[in-house]
């Protein structure tokens, strides 16, 4: 924190040196980190349209830092895979999700989880073998299991990205495109892709209620999305109307803090032994 003679300064903004300083200390701290259980995974139910039955849940990685206290994704995952340490992420995320699965398929339980791959995963051409030994190992079904990854994650180099993605979509597991609307989308991309669902971009879903040009993106990604024959998820659904309106044009899922934020573990448990009851 900045002082003056004491004195906190206030709307203090950090240089460009602190940003670096604080970028380089997350990186090298990372794996201890791991290690010392800093890091934990909050799951994000969704749900069915109109059904409202929980359809699955998305990890999303969350860093309790001594210092920093809680730093976001967003923040720490560039830094991250600028390092080249995603893959030692991906691995740590991935497992604690797949255990999640196995203890809920132990309690006669079937929900799905959704892990977030980087483009750094899809320039690794063993991934799709340690994916395939850890659905191994915690005896999960690969049709239980979804990536999500960004457009401009598979544009970025489609030819390495490509036979890794038919690899692991041959494994059974669900593929879903991210952040769909944001990036280079078009309907001849996609259909080369081996997914099977698309995610709107929260960017659309949050501006829908004001924004006619965000419904028109909406509406369209949903009539695209079913026209090839894909699931469509909407995330960022925050109010009643939005979720009225996605329901009404047929979109199939949806996600967002209307249903639930993205929880601890043990408050989702809590949340859905509520649901059921
Ligand atoms: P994303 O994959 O697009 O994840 C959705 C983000 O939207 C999450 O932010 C979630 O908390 C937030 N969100 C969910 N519902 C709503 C809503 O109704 N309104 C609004 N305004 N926001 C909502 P989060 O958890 O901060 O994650 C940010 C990004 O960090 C993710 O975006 C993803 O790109 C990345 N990320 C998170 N976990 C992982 C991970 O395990 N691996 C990788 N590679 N990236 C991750
Ligand atoms: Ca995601
Ligand atoms: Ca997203
Ligand atoms: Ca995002």
């Amino acid at each position: 924190r900045a002082t003056r003679g004491g004195e906190e300064v206030r709307g203090y903004v950090p240089s460009m040196g602190q940003i670096f300083l604080r970028r380089f200390q997350m990186v090298t701290q990372f794996r201890q980190a791991l290690e010392d259980g800093q890091v934990s995974v909050h799951y994000q139910p969704k749900v069915s349209l109109p059904g409202k039955q929980v359809v699955g849940v998305e990890a999303l990685v969350r860093w309790q830092h001594p210092e920093f206290g809680r730093v976001d994704p967003d923040e720490f995952v560039p830094a991250v895979e600028a390092a080249g340490l995603v893959g030692v992420l991906t691995s740590f995320v991935l497992e604690m999700a797949l255990d999640r699965v196995r203890r809920w398929l132990d309690e006669g339980l079937r929900i799905s989880v959704a892990v977030n791959l980087s483009v750094r995963n899809l320039a690794d051409e063993d991934f799709p073998a340690k994916v395939a030994d850890a659905l191994a190992r915690f005896g999960v079904p690969a049709e239980l299991l979804t990536f999500e990854l960004t457009e401009s994650g598979v544009m970025a180099d489609p030819a390495r990205a490509l036979p890794i993605l038919r690899e692991l979509h041959g494994l059974g597991i669900v593929l879903a495109v991210d952040d769909f609307g944001t990036g280079y989308s078009s309907l001849a991309y996609l259909r080369q892709l081996p997914v099977d669902q698309v995610k709107i971009d929260k960017s659309f879903v949050l501006g829908m209620g004001t924004d006619l040009s965000d419904l028109a993106v909406v509406r369209s990604i949903v009539e695209l999305g079913h026209s090839l024959g894909l699931t469509v998820v909407a995330e960022g659904v925050e109010e009643d109307v939005a979720r009225d309106q996605l329901e009404a044009m047929g979109c199939d899922v949806a996600q967002g803090y209307l249903i639930s934020r993205p929880l601890s573990e043990e408050r989702l448990e809590a949340w859905l032994l509520a649901r059921t009851a």
